[in-house]
């Protein structure tokens, strides 16, 4: 396939409860007033925007439709379309951090090309003493799954936009190595 150019259609993947929809609304500058007019076109599970990385303008479409609900066939839609996924836990639900695993074999076989970027994102990292998942065992688990690996807090803003950036950062080491 063709490499992608920005916009790049990124996926919010991850069980119920994990902050999927926390991400979205910091994406959409919904938790910065300053910011929402900068959100081109939100609907509720789509929201692109123009976003400057290394002083380089990117557009991101970031798609979040993930839910215990949706149908297989609308994952699948959702797997086959995306350049780059966001795979994200919570540090305090273990059976997310499980579940992250399993969605990341399943995106094996859907990733459009060789390599499409992922990150493993351990949210809700304020939390600290509800912890479930060690910093390191996260880290193991996307050195095996061979992606990038960051702690976040939505409730905090902590890194998340950080977790964008290095989406981008890939995509674009990605586009240059051709
Ligand atoms: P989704 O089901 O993956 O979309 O998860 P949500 O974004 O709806 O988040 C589920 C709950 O976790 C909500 O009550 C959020 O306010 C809360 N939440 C999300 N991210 C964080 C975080 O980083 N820290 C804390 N303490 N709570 C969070």
């Amino acid at each position: 396939p063709a490499e992608p150019e920005s916009p790049y259609r990124v996926v919010l993947m991850g069980a119920g409860g994990v902050g999927k929809t926390a991400f979205a609304s910091i994406f959409a500058g919904a938790a910065d007033s300053m910011d929402s007019d900068d959100c081109e076109l939100c609907v509720e599970e789509l929201c692109e925007k123009e976003i400057e990385v290394d002083g380089e303008p990117a557009t991101i479409t970031l798609v979040d439709m993930w839910d215990a609900e949706t149908d297989e066939w609308t994952q699948e839609q959702c797997m086959q379309t995306a350049d780059a996924y966001l795979l994200l836990y919570s540090i305090t639900d273990r059976a997310s951090f499980l579940r992250a695993s399993e969605l990341r074999i399943t995106l094996r076989r859907f990733c459009p090309a060789r390599y499409t970027p992922i990150i493993l994102v351990g949210n809700k990292c304020d939390l600290v003493r509800r912890r479930e998942v060690p910093t390191s065992e996260g880290r193991a688990c996307a050195a095996v799954f061979d992606c990038k690996f960051i702690e976040t807090s939505a409730a905090m803003q902590h890194n998340v936009w950080e977790s964008f950036y290095g989406i981008v950062r890939q995509l674009r080491l990605r586009r240059d190595s051709r």
